[in-house]
């Protein structure tokens, strides 16, 4: 059996359950509990002082901008925003961890329950969130050559959101989609840059197998160390395997902590349930409870974009396109607004989707920009598809034109003008240039009125030479047609 066969196979007997833990880092000026900036990069331990360095007696104060951003996805996740919510000290020594603690929240999160809204075979699902919670990042261990560890603090108290799933996540490509999601969510919101490959979105993963039909929940694993969403949905299926293996021989599956080695493409055991921390939380005393009572939250939830599931419906709605040319406007909000700024300059709007999925994407890909450092703006695009639509250039040399505008800040008017590409519109000029054709292929002409009506192809591929292709294909087919039929 091949491994395709091999899971399909495991499937039909087991349920995978999987829920995930996601870090989401904030792009706030600066860090979560002192005025360091929130920068990466750079020289080793530049951006620290006492505060994140844990040094004693230094006194952390919350950044109001983290506290904002919480909110902003508590609301757009549609979660129960805590009014009064606080910091925990999580107690567990590490190098990179100075204070001894990290600061979190336990048992009293800024945000409670939510969903994430994702298309699943056709149709928009809920992913429900158990909770959204703050906190400080760790410190970053570098191992040298020489087998030193240096530690570098720049990290150290970075704005950390923990959003937590429900386990109601059943199959590693319908997890991928969770993860991207939220990914596209948050940088909606403008909260997190999120990339994954940054460590600015991180994720663990829980995951159980059930017998098929059956609705407890098995022993878990924990997974960790998934630096890519490649290596999430690589991991998520080794340990679906191997779990598998175990119960499908009459084995129990062991709690454990799991760490996934992309290059092995295998995980490794870290600790057992009995090596699990006891991280002993208790409420930060430095810090005082959070009172949300002052907070504008009318205001924050006015100040969010629309929320690109919503868009996706909406213009499937509206303009009638697919849902996966939907998902690709939709997929950043660069691009959407594009596609909708062309839209409200009066172009139909699956004509918008073709030509920005088309063309407008091509080009950029070429380029190797993305969408906002485009040049043609999308009133520029509007007014030349009005071009086309007006028939004084074909769809190809609109195309062409296109491809221009990336590099030239003529107008189109001008670029039509001066290299001549206006469409031979009127209908003398075509028929001139049409009789002409026909009277140089006289042989031709013959064959096609004897029955070969396959050199209609023959003679509009002259036409369309002799007008150097600006003429409406489906006029000069029209006119030849009449022509040839006109001298039998
Ligand atoms: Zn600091």
């Amino acid at each position: 059996m091949n491994a395709d066969t091999t899971r399909a196979d495991i499937l039909t007997r087991w349920e995978p359950v999987i829920g995930l833990e996601v870090h989401v880092q904030l792009n706030t000026k600066t860090k979560l509990f002192c005025s360091c900036p929130n920068q990466s990069g750079g020289e080793p331990n530049r951006y620290t002082c006492p505060v994140c360095l844990g040094l004693p007696g230094a006194l952390p104060v919350v950044n109001r901008q983290a506290i904002e951003s919480a909110i902003k996805l508590g609301l757009a996740i549609n979660g129960k925003i805590r009014m009064y919510n606080r910091f925990a000290r999580k107690n567990y020594f590490y190098p990179d961890m100075p204070k001894g603690y990290q600061i979190s929240q336990y048992d009293e999160p800024i945000i409670d329950g939510g969903s994430v809204p994702i298309w699943w075979k056709g149709e928009l699902i809920s992913v429900a969130l158990t909770r959204v919670h703050m906190e400080g990042d760790a410190g970053k261990s570098i191992h040298d050559d020489e087998g030193n560890t240096l530690v570098d603090y720049n990290r150290s108290d970075v704005p950390l959101l923990e959003i937590v799933s429900e386990p109601v996540l059943h199959d590693p490509d319908q997890t991928h989609l969770f993860l991207e999601r939220l990914r596209q969510i948050v940088r909606y919101l403008d909260i997190s840059d999120a990339n994954m490959e940054l460590g600015q979105l991180r994720c663990d993963a829980n995951i159980s197998l059930r017998p098929r039909g059956h609705s407890g929940l098995g022993t878990k694993t924990e997974m960790k160390n998934m630096n890519s969403f490649r290596s999430v949905k690589r991991a998520l299926q080794f340990e679906i395997e191997r779990q598998a293996g175990i119960l499908d021989k009459g084995g129990a599956i062991e709690q454990c902590t799991l760490l996934w080695n992309e290059e092995k493409n295998r995980a490794e055991i870290m600790r057992s349930k009995e090596d699990a921390p006891d991280y002993r939380y208790f409420p930060d005393p430095d810090l005082v409870p959070m009172d949300l009572s002052k907070v504008d939250i009318a205001g924050v939830r006015a100040s969010l974009p629309e929320l690109p599931h919503v868009k996706e419906q909406r213009w499937m709605d509206v303009h009638g396109l697919r849902l996966e040319d939907a998902q690709i406007l939709a997929g950043d909000s660069d691009t959407a607004d594009y596609y909708e700024a062309c839209v409200r300059e009066g172009i139909d709007g699956k004509t918008a989707a073709k030509w920005i999925l088309g063309e407008v994407l091509r080009l950029i890909n070429k380029l190797g920009v993305n969408i906002g450092e485009f040049r043609v703006s999308p009133q520029r695009l509007a007014e030349l598809i009005h071009t086309i639509g007006k028939g004084t250039i074909n769809l190809n040399t609109g195309k062409r034109i296109l491809a221009k505008l990336v590099t030239e800040d003529r107008s189109i008017d001008e670029i039509i003008r001066s290299e001549g590409l206006g469409q031979i519109s009127t209908e003398g000029e075509l028929l001139s240039v049409v009789e002409d054709v026909i009277a140089r292929f006289g042989k031709e002409a013959d064959r096609y009125r004897r029955g070969e009506k396959k050199l209609i192809g023959f003679f509009m591929g002259q036409v369309m030479r002799a007008t150097r292709g600006q003429s409406d294909p489906g006029k000069v087919k029209k006119m030849l047609e009449q022509k040839l039929r006109d001298q039998d």
